[in-house]
């Protein structure tokens, strides 16, 4: 893909893109107040929902054209850019008749293809930035594909927005964020902007701080944040949005840590550390390696005596004794349960090869 640098096309030195504004624009009261007092703490991207897909109908829509309007009018009164989303050619033509600065890509329209190919030809043409949000499904291929439809009609500033993936589970964040499968998008597309979502992650505004701290962690490229001037009283997403000036503490708050240094010590005692780690791993693998030639041993073994391969009573006992030794050595249980239960599987699979090379042999 040939996409710009973020700095190409915005300047914001060494500072994060900072987009924020109200889930969706209600009334031109409430978004020229939101914007004004966003504005006075120093931001100057403002977001809002014009179209507003929702999961049930006979709920608030957006309000359409009207509010791109108003936006039109905040503008003439703010140094301030607009970013909306956008879900069909329509609204394509109507955000870029309105001379709307930068347009986004929803969740909902990123896992259909017909969508963003509509939208990406009503794009042909122009080079307005795009951001595409992850799709709600944690498919890496599918928000590839939504992004390289746009790149093909044109679109050079292009970025990724991370707003996490649905899930039923009841767990602490509406959105699971797998971190991973943005950082996999990054490592693709090192040239990619990436921006993460930390309210949509969220769901509930205690939780933006932390999140926006760890997308400045993984070296993110910016954040947008839902912010209303009274969250209480938001016609959609209350729950997660904060308002101008709780928004403030949390970008005030953030650590912004480089990811590369030009300080020699600093670069040579990571060298060094991290030539521990190579090592530390190399050992891991040579004790897997070791761990696999005796579990080949048992497979024969139990093939010779006619036992099974699986041992449910063996198994309980395995993950009981490994689960006290992650709390011993103070590892998290979860992740120590998910290493062991995949080396346990593969275990699994070389001995039922074992039993199936003797049944095919006899
Ligand atoms: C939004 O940004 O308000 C929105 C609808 O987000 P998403 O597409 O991530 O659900
Ligand atoms: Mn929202």
């Amino acid at each position: 893909m040939q996409i710009e640098r973020l700095s190409a096309w915005n300047d914001q030195g060494d500072q994060p893109l900072i987009i924020a504004g109200p889930c969706s624009a209600e009334t031109e009261e409430q978004l020229f107040n939101t914007a004004t007092e966003l504005y006075n703490n120093g931001i100057r991207i403002i977001r809002a929902g014009v179209w507003k897909p929702r999961t049930r109908p006979g709920t608030f829509e957006g309000i359409g054209e009207d509010a791109l309007q108003w936006i039109q009018n905040i503008k003439k009164k703010l140094d301030v850019k607009f970013a909306i989303e956008v879900a069909n050619a329509q609204h394509v033509e109507l955000a870029l008749k309105y001379g709307i600065d930068i347009l986004w890509i929803g969740a909902r329209s990123t896992v259909n293809p017909f969508t963003i190919q509509e939208i990406a030809d009503a794009l042909k043409g122009n080079d307005v930035p795009v951001f595409v949000k992850n799709p709600l499904n944690p498919d890496l291929a599918l928000w590839i594909g939504a992004l390289e439809r746009l790149n093909q009609a044109g679109i050079t500033k292009l970025g990724a927005i991370h707003r996490g993936f649905s899930t039923s589970k009841k767990v602490k964040y509406r959105n699971l964020p797998q971190w991973q499968i943005a950082l996999e998008l990054k490592r693709k597309y090192p040239e990619m902007p990436m921006i993460c979502d930390p309210s949509h992650i969220a769901g509930d505004r205690e939780l933006i701080q932390s999140l926006s701290q760890k997308a400045m962690d993984l070296v993110y490229d910016g954040l947008i944040i839902e912010s209303h001037i009274n969250p209480a009283e938001a016609w959609s997403d209350a729950a997660q949005q904060v308002t101008p000036a709780a928004l403030k503490e949390i970008l005030e708050s953030l650590v912004i840590r480089k990811s590369n240094t030009d300080n020699p010590e600093v670069q040579n005692h990571l060298a060094e550390m991290r030539e521990r780690i190579d090592e530390i791993d190399r050992e891991i693998f040579d004790t897997l390696a070791e761990r696999m030639k005796i579990v080949d041993q048992i497979g024969e073994y139990k093939k010779d005596n006619k036992v099974t391969v699986f041992q449910v009573n063996r198994y309980k006992e395995m993950m009981q004794a490994r689960t006290e030794w992650a709390e011993d050595l103070n590892l998290n249980q979860e992740f120590m349960e998910n290493i062991f239960s995949l080396i346990h599987d593969a275990a699994i699979r070389r001995q039922t090869l074992i039993m199936s090379e003797t049944e095919s042999k006899a």
